[in-house]
């Protein structure tokens, strides 16, 4: 009998084969992914490992939880094709499986810009385990390290090389760090924060390419003002691009992301989508893709419930994330992009940073640094009236009072 195959065992595929199990849901669940071993977390891949490397403590559960639970899991393989007719998927192997329903949840994979060089020993990119684990070896012999793109994953490993004792030059080509996912109050703080580590921050800056040595291994990047940066291990952490390919060629919609309406379903009724590879709408922010936890989690609990139910309830949330450079712990609340005024509270405690984005009179979004408090304060004020955070003093959790 046929019951939920789940494509992409990361985050999102494992929560949604252990939710639906625990929303009893007793048809077959089948999850599938193309990368060998047990489902695990990213986000420590470029922070704890890189200093630890205990790849095991990232496994988000044990092999017997799966046994225990009923759930199929097929590690190392990949699924190449959707019959939507016959409702099947064919696998790498050769064998196929019936569902009855199909959760994409292929995530994203990095992007690799098109520039000479990039397939030279010693260019490294950061998404799996088995990236982090070569990325870890080659820090060892390496002696100056060049990140291209000043995002999250680039920030992050570059406190991390820097605390190793490593030369580390940050190229961003935008005008500041993070600047998709944070108000410029953060970059600013940011930027500040790694040049004080000892990190070559360079903004508005260009690469055009990776140079060679005479063993043709990376020994620098081109930058587009003529100069290079010498660095004999470059990480291209340049943004991602979701994993769509598999639904596009079924003829699932795909726009930046499998398309899912507010249930979560993509245009086949029969597939859902999540995490990563998924773009949803969000109530008041219009159709968005997220690269995080809790989104990759919260979808997974919402379609479980909904297998598991049938209720056709609209998925909502208050999007949130980390981020952990050197000393650092950002956290966010909210979405910053399309807020049109940013407001640092200068009496957030020392050593921390609050900013709070306004759109129009409402609270759009919240960014801070050793203040976890308000963080989760805000989480819950996300969208209230400034009148009611200013009669607070703009201090997050006396206005929750
Ligand atoms: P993934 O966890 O990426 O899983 C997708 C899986 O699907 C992959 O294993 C892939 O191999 C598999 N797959 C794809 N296509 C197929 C196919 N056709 N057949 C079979 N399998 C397939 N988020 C935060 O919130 N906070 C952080 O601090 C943070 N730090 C991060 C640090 C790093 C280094 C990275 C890489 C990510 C980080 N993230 C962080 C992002 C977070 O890890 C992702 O948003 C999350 O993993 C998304 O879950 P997902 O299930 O959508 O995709």
């Amino acid at each position: 009998t046929a019951g939920v195959v789940i494509v992409g065992a990361g985050q999102g595929g494992f929560q949604l084969a252990a939710s639906l199990r625990q929303d009893g849901f007793d048809r077959p669940v089948t999850l599938i992914g193309e990368e060998p071993g047990l489902p695990y977390q990213r986000p420590p891949l470029s922070k704890a490992y890189m200093a630890d490397g205990a790849g095991e403590r990232l496994v988000l559960k044990p092999a017997a939880f799966f046994e225990r639970a009923g759930i199929e899991r097929l590690a190392g393989l990949r699924v190449t094709a959707i019959d939507r007719a016959a409702r099947r998927v064919a696998l790498s192997d050769g064998t196929q499986r019936d569902y009855v329903q199909l959760v994409l949840a292929t995530g994203a994979r990095n992007m690799r810009p098109p520039l000479p060089g990039l397939d030279a020993p010693g260019v490294l990119g950061l998404r799996t385990l088995a990236d982090a684990a070569r990325l870890r070896a080659a820090l060892v012999l390496a002696r100056a390290v060049v990140v291209i793109g000043g995002g999250f994953i680039g920030l992050e490993f570059a406190a991390m090389a820097r605390q190793a004792g490593l030369g580390v030059t940050v190229i961003e080509a935008g005008e500041r760090l993070m600047a998709r996912a944070v108000t410029p109050a953060s970059s600013d703080w940011f930027a500040a924060l790694h040049r004080a580590m000892g990190t070559d921050v360079r903004l508005g800056c260009a690469a055009t390419g990776v140079e060679t040595d005479a063993a043709g291994r990376a020994c620098a990047v081109t930058l587009a003002d003529g100069g290079r940066v010498a660095g004999d291990l470059i990480l291209v952490a340049a943004g991602v691009r979701p994993n769509v390919e598999l639904a596009a060629e079924a003829g699932v919609s795909v726009d930046n992301g499998i398309v899912v309406d507010g249930c979560l379903r993509s245009s086949d009724p029969a597939i859902f989508a999540l995490g990563d590879c998924a773009a949803f709408p969000l109530p008041g922010a219009g159709q968005v893709r997220f690269e995080s936890v809790q989104a990759a989690v919260e979808h997974a609990r919402h379609i479980a419930r909904a297998i598991t139910t049938g209720a056709e309830t609209a998925f909502a949330m208050v999007p949130w994330f980390w981020s952990d450079q050197g000393k650092a712990r950002l956290q966010i609340a909210g979405i910053a992009a399309g807020a049109d005024a940013v407001q640092r509270v200068p009496q957030a405690a020392e050593g921390g940073f609050m900013a709070l984005a306004w759109a129009g009179d409402r609270l759009a979004a919240v960014e801070t640094v050793g203040l976890a408090a308000q963080h989760v304060a805000a989480r819950r004020l996300i969208g209230a009236p400034r009148a009611l955070i200013a009669a607070a003093g703009f201090d997050l959790r006396q206005a929750l009072l």
